[in-house]
């Protein structure tokens, strides 16, 4: 028990600044709800493609800001010393907007209609998919150190996003299929009880005469 409350404090150095985290990811999420509501799925004058623009726009979004704070607060406090660390922040938010590429890799075309009306979820869309690939990312790990830093933030980034489209669709794990769909708290405290976990991963997997991520994804990858 000692030892556990030993590793949360060295897991999470400034409390303040990890509450404070939370606190903008939970704001994220909800603003970016409350944000699709107010966008109607066709405009006023009936035509499809000014409201799906503008609600693609708002989705996706939300999720690379939540994939930035994700990230961020598994940075923690080296966010506050090293300034090269946001940068890290900024990959998790691409990676996190990209699994939407799918829709178009699927749809086989540039066209928002024909991605937004497909007759079945797109692979990237696939929570199965990003442990195998997690898996593949740490097993590179022997022979190329550091890379289960680009494992975990392949993780948060991709389940994060996959987690906040299960308010809309549950999650879709191959074979077994979707589960019923998640709550707004459910979803929420899920990416929030990620983002600690990944936290702690980063921390029992570094040094432990260092509590931030070792080096930097862009120069590590
Ligand atoms: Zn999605």
């Amino acid at each position: 028990m000692t030892s556990f409350v030993e590793m949360l404090r060295v897991a999470f150095p400034a409390p303040i600044l990890s509450l404070f985290l939370c606190c903008i990811i939970v704001t994220v999420c909800l603003t970016g709800d409350i944000m699709l509501t107010k966008v109607p799925l066709q405009s006023s004058s009936g035509r499809f493609y000014n409201s799906a623009i503008v609600r693609a726009f708002i989705d996706s979004s939300t999720h690379a800001l939540v994939g930035f704070f994700v990230w961020a607060m598994v940075e923690n406090s080296s966010l506050l010393t090293d300034w090269s660390k946001w940068f890290n922040c900024v990959a998790a938010a691409v990676l996190a907007a990209s699994v939407d590429l799918d829709h178009f890799l699927a749809a086989g075309s540039l066209s928002l209609k024909k991605a937004l009306h497909l007759s079945k979820r797109p692979p990237f869309h696939n929570t199965s998919l990003v442990f195998g690939v997690t898996f593949a990312i740490i097993v590179l790990n022997k022979w190329r150190p550091k890379t289960w830093i680009f494992a975990l933030m392949f993780l948060s980034a991709w389940l994060s996003h996959h987690i906040r489209d299960a308010n809309h669709r549950g999650l879709w794990i191959f074979p077994f299929g979707h589960t019923s769909l998640f709550s707004t708290q459910l979803y929420i405290g899920c990416i929030l009880v990620l983002a600690f976990c990944v936290r702690l991963s980063t921390v029992l997997l570094t040094k432990p005469s260092s509590s931030a991520p070792a080096g930097n994804i862009v120069r590590t990858v």
